[in-house]
């Protein structure tokens, strides 16, 4: 299991900071998605497609939906909970003094990293808080948002490599698969916050039961990953798709990390097998478009909400996640593949193919561990058993 091959990782490189060997990655000065600063426009969190759900845009269906498909599946219904715990605790007071020893921005980036994979983190960045990464709105009650924090860490955590591969994508345990990264990042997230204030710094934590912040740009410019073709996701080298993020802002000094390239842009223009996967039909096959400043693969958002909140066949949907070539373990062959594909662009076409030859992204129901139920009105359905999966 990933964990236990970057615990290895971490074990074995004791004087390392980070899990992953993140030292090897190409460094540079702007991310590889093209941004234009002075044309990117805050964003409305009301304006997500959850929220457009929950108000009805996508029909009476999608509306009714959207009210159960977090808690249809018990497992998911128990993160979810525990999640809603961590949304009042996101910010406190600062500390009356600060800390002494903590004047050094590099001293302070590293101590402030290993305190995150000290609580579990999987991968972890800082980079400067951009001003356009800050909602405008609040999506719970509509409150504006002024957030004026210098830094931004970046807190990621594996949805679990085991998991996703017994899945077939979008069956019962995607939701899970999503919440359990979501509630564990935003443990950590809050956890670290307020260790912060206690050293004396103002400090946020930002997760998905509280966020004044947009995440994938502070993913970009903390060097945590590369735009990928699946819409506004980022996509780590170590751990693919397959993580979700939380992050906290402060004014802690910070010495910052610099953004990545490891060779997605030209990976995913030979790919797009999560959007030949996707059953929502939600990923574009084509070329990048300009958003908001933003040079990027477009997803449409209507399509994707609707499969995930009206999936009748499972919890949620995570099949772009499952087939995409880079998520995969860390074992030594994989590590090897890994490498290749970053730093020999000709490898990177036979990847692809050999990804499909291998049969990575197929299900396999010999690893599944979880329980086929749906909870309809307080009354739990068998769904393995009316699809026949146990006999
Ligand atoms: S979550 Fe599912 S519907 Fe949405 S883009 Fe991914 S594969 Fe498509
Ligand atoms: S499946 Fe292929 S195209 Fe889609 S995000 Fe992964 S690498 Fe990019």
């Amino acid at each position: 299991m990933i964990r236990v091959f970057s615990s290895d990782y971490r074990r074995r490189n004791g004087a390392r900071t980070d899990p992953f060997p993140v030292r090897t990655l190409r460094r540079i000065e702007r991310p590889t998605t093209k941004i234009d600063d002075s044309a990117v426009r805050r964003v409305d969190e009301r304006d997500g497609g959850f929220r457009r759900a929950d108000r009805g845009e996508y029909g009476p269906v999608i509306q009714r939906e959207y009210r159960r498909f977090m808690t249809k599946h018990p497992l998911s219904g128990a993160l979810l909970g525990m999640s809603k715990h961590l949304a009042p605790i996101a910010a406190g007071e600062t500390g009356k003094s600060i800390a002494p020893s903590t004047d050094n921005p590099v001293f302070n980036a590293r101590h402030i990293k290993e305190t995150a994979y000290f609580l579990r983190a999987d991968a972890a960045g800082i980079c400067e808080l951009p001003p356009y990464a800050v909602f405008t709105h609040s999506r719970w009650d509509g409150s504006p948002i002024e957030l004026a924090h210098k830094y931004a860490i970046g807190i990621l955590i594996d949805q679990d490599w085991k998991t996703a591969q017994a899945s077939a994508g979008h069956d019962w345990i995607s939701n899970s698969m999503s919440f359990l990264a979501y509630s564990t990042s935003g443990f950590i997230a809050c956890v670290l916050a307020e260790y912060i204030r206690k050293l004396g710094y103002p400090a946020r934590a930002h997760h998905a039961m509280n966020y004044q912040v947009v995440v994938p740009p502070i993913l970009l410019w903390a060097g945590l990953g590369e735009m990928c073709r699946i819409g506004d996701i980022v996509l780590n080298p170590f751990l693919g798709p397959r993580f979700k993020a939380a992050v906290v802002t402060t004014d802690m000094p910070l010495a910052v990390d610099k953004p990545i390239d490891f060779g997605l842009q030209d990976f995913c223009d030979k790919c797009g097998k999560c959007a030949r996967e996707c059953p929502g039909q939600a990923i574009g096959r084509g070329a990048k478009e300009t958003h908001n400043g933003y040079e990027r693969w477009t997803t449409d958002v209507k399509k994707c909400t609707s499969m995930r909140v009206g999936n009748q066949l499972g919890s949620g949907c995570g099949m772009c996640i499952k087939v995409c070539p880079w998520n995969k373990p860390f074992t030594p062959f994989h590590r090897f593949v890994n490498r290749a594909i970053r730093d020999f662009p000709a490898v990177r076409s036979l990847a692809v193919k050999a990804d499909d030859w291998l049969g990575y992204g197929k299900p396999k129901p010999g690893w599944k561990w979880w329980l086929d139920v749906e909870d309809v009105d307080g009354v739990y359905r068998d769904t393995a058993r009316m699809s026949g999966d146990n006999e």
